[in-house]
Order: C-alpha cells, then structure tokens, then sequence
C-alpha cells in the first residue's frame, strides 16, 4: 500500500501543573489581541442547556492514575505474532514497542481465524488490533478482500492511514468511501477491485446502491467505533451491508462500550464470537478531569481564555454543542489572537481534514468542535479537552474526554458548568 502523507508531530509542551487549580484560580495573562467582544461565545441558557445539567459534574471530575495504566505486561511481543516479514518490518517502523492490552489479547484470535468483539476505551489501540491481522490475513490470502466500517469521513481516513502504514509494501489496492468527496473517483478506486475497502455506511450504501461495489466478494469484515454508528442511526445500514457481505467470512467488532443493541446486533451477524474487554473503567485512567465553574456567558468566555494561554494547554480539542456555537467560539478565539480552526458538520470534507492535519502538525493549537464532527479524532499529543458545553450525555462525555490521554500520556479534560 502507498505511505500516507501525514505526520505525527510531537508535542512542543507538555502538561504539568496541578489541573485541579484550573477550578478556582484566575490569573489574567493579557490578552493576545484587544478586549473581549463577548458575543456569542457564552452561555445560551436554553430549555436544552437546563437540561443537560441534569448530569451531575461529580462525574466530570477524576484524577489521573497513570501509574496503573503502565503496569500491564503483554503476553506477546509484535515479534512473536507469525507476521509476513513486511508486516512485521512496518510495525517496528511506528516505532510501537510492545502491544496494548487489547492488542496483545486479539491479534492472536484474528490471526486464528476466530470472529472477535474486542471492547477497550478509546485511545487503546484498537485500530492496530484490527488492521494488524486484517493485512496478515489479506496478504496470506489471495482471494480474501477486506471492508472496515466506521461512523465518520475523519475516522474512516485515520483508518485508512493506519492501514497504509502496516501494508506499506504488501501490494494491497484500496478504497476509501466516505461522503464529502467525488463518487466518480471512489467508482474509479473500485474498478481496480481493492483489496481494502474503508468507508462510512451511508457512502458504502450509495455504492451498493449503484453496482459499484460487490460487497459478496468481501469475506473479512470490521465494525470500528460500534456504539457510535448505532447512536448515529447506522444500524439498518450496518444490517444491510453484513447481510450482502459472503456468508463464509470473518468478522470483527470493536467498540468502547457494550450495550444490548451491540449484542444483538453482533450475535445476528457473527459466528461464535470470542469478547475480549480491556476495560476497567468508563474512562482511561491517563486522563485527568476537572470541572470549572463559572457564572455568566462573560465569565465563561474569560475563563476559557485563562486556561487556553497557560503553558500547560499545548494542544486542545474545544466542544461546543451546535454548528453556530462552534462558528462563533472560533470566531471569538481567533479575535483574541489564538491559533485555531473548526470542524462542524456544515463544513466540506476538505476543510475538516484540512483543519485535523493543521492541529496535527501545530499550524494550530485550538480545534473547535461539535461532536459529530470530533468522533474518532486521533491526533496523539493532544493535551487538553474542554467542554465547553455540558455533554448530552455520560457517553457523549466519554468520547469527547478521549480525544487525549491516549497511548498512555497524560491528558486534562475540564468540563463547564454553571454555577
Ligand atoms: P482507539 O481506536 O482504541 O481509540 P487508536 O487505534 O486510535 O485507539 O490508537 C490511539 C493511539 O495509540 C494512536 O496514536 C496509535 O498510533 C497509538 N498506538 C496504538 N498502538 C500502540 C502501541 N502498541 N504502542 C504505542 N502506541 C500505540
Ligand atoms: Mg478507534
């Protein structure tokens, strides 16, 4: 496969100082650039808004535990798997030392050949945990072809990614099917009959649709980020698909949580599946989670200014709950001299891996977002995420949070609420 051409950069600060103070102190730095306008950046105090503060911030607070995360010892080595040597080369290429917990527990059942549901929290590897034994098995087998399904366009590309640097070499075709972008291409991509097809459902659907994909012709299947396809209305989609796929086919499932619309959804499409669970806790134990409390839409705004120039907010993913109010905070940050971009739904798919590659490589330090929009994120070093919105829902908190603390470093999640 072709070598993507992204980079990961490095964080150029890392966090340090006591998080916990972000709740109580308030030290003005100046601004970047003249006075506050205020508008439309606070609170909108709507029935919605009333209601979300059901959630009791108790549980937006949580130290980290680092210590507990590091202490996990793998069974295997990336060595030890029986790996094509290209493979093998590729993974000691990311510089990946040993496998995460939930890699080092589901790469061999892949390799075996077995169905897997692997649970794990956001930020664990599972991407690898799938792609790694997905391109053993494609390459091992010639008329195998691979489809991965995951909930957004972003998410689809990082896997594609991901994919590229493990099969770096193999010769595997591929095809990536996310909306936003030209069918025509896409239709192009799929003549060349791919051995790796990654898409969202809605565009694998569009394909389907046409003639241009003959999914019966795919006999390894993967499900990434389950409960957010579901919670984003996929599931007829997601039906649709496994029932055209071949029948005589491996299938994967991964996810962060488990509910009862997975299982059953996994046990209509899977043949005796093995779980593996990594998960201890609803979040990663690296992430450290504080609330800041503040009264007023002018507080609010000054708050969030303080914490965003201290030195410790080197990278951070901002939420806010609609389109206009991520427009408006964006607009507002960049008025006050920060360095920052925004993904929401209303923007074109250009414009939002635009802006994810312009925080990955520091061109900016801010990204704002909407939910939607945010899902699936990896930039690795990111350091702070702040809602400043109250998230819908817990899970909806558990997924934004995991934008950092991935791979074992430390991240701060600080979460708004109203005094
Ligand atoms: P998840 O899908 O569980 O949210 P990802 O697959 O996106 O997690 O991985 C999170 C981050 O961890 C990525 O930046 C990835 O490159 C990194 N990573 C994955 N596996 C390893 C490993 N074995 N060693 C070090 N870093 C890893
Ligand atoms: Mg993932």
């Amino acid at each position: 496969m072709q070598s993507s051409s992204y980079s990961r950069s490095g964080s150029r600060r890392a966090p340090s100082s006591d998080p916990s103070s972000y709740a109580s102190k308030r030290s003005y730095g100046g601004y970047a650039k003249g006075r506050p306008s205020g508008k439309g950046a606070g609170s909108r105090g709507s029935a919605l808004s009333r209601f979300k503060q059901a959630i009791n911030p108790s549980l937006f607070i949580q130290e980290a535990k680092l210590e507990e995360t590091s202490v996990y010892t793998p069974v295997n080595s990336f060595s030890s798997f029986p790996l094509f040597r290209k493979i093998s080369e590729n993974i000691a290429a990311t510089g990946f030392q040993q496998p995460t917990p939930i890699q080092d527990q589901t790469i061999p059942l892949v390799l075996q050949g077995k169905d897997v549901v692997g649970i794990a929290n956001t930020g664990t590897g599972k991407t690898a945990a799938f792609a790694i034994p997905m391109i053993q098995d494609l390459v091992t087998h010639m008329d195998h072809r691979a489809i991965i399904m995951a909930p957004t366009r972003e998410l689809a590309e990082q896997i594609m990614e991901e994919c590229f640097r493990f099969g770096k070499g193999c010769g595997l075709r591929s095809a990536l099917l996310i909306g936003g972008a030209s069918m025509n291409l896409q239709k192009r991509d799929l003549r060349y009959n791919p051995r790796v097809v990654v898409g969202t459902p809605g565009r694998i659907k569009d394909h389907v649709r046409q003639g241009t994909l003959p999914l019966q012709l795919f006999n390894f299947v993967v499900l990434d980020e389950v409960d957010r396809m579901l919670d984003m209305g996929f599931i007829d989609d997601i039906g649709d698909i496994l029932s055209k796929v071949s029948k005589e086919r491996q299938s994967l499932f991964f996810s962060a949580t488990m509910e009862p619309r997975i299982s059953k959804l996994i046990e209509q499409f899977s043949k005796d599946p093995v779980t593996i669970s990594t998960k201890k806790h609803a979040t990663v134990d690296s992430i450290s989670q504080d609330v800041v409390y503040y009264s007023g839409r002018n507080e609010k705004i000054e708050m969030l200014h303080d914490l965003l120039i201290k030195g410790t907010c080197a990278k951070t993913i901002i939420f806010d709950d609609t389109k206009r109010a991520v427009e408006s905070l964006g607009r507002e940050l960049h008025a006050r001299g920060f360095k920052v971009d925004e993904i929401h739904g209303d923007k074109s798919q250009a414009q939002r891996s635009r802006a994810i590659r312009r925080l990955k490589s520091a061109e900016i330090d801010i990204l704002v977002a909407t939910d939607v929009a945010a899902r699936g994120i990896d930039v690795s070093d990111i350091t702070h995420v702040i809602n400043y919105s109250t998230p819908n829902s817990y899970n909806d908190y558990v997924h934004r949070i995991g934008r950092t603390g991935r791979a074992g470093k430390v991240g701060y999640a600080l979460t708004f609420v109203a005094r």
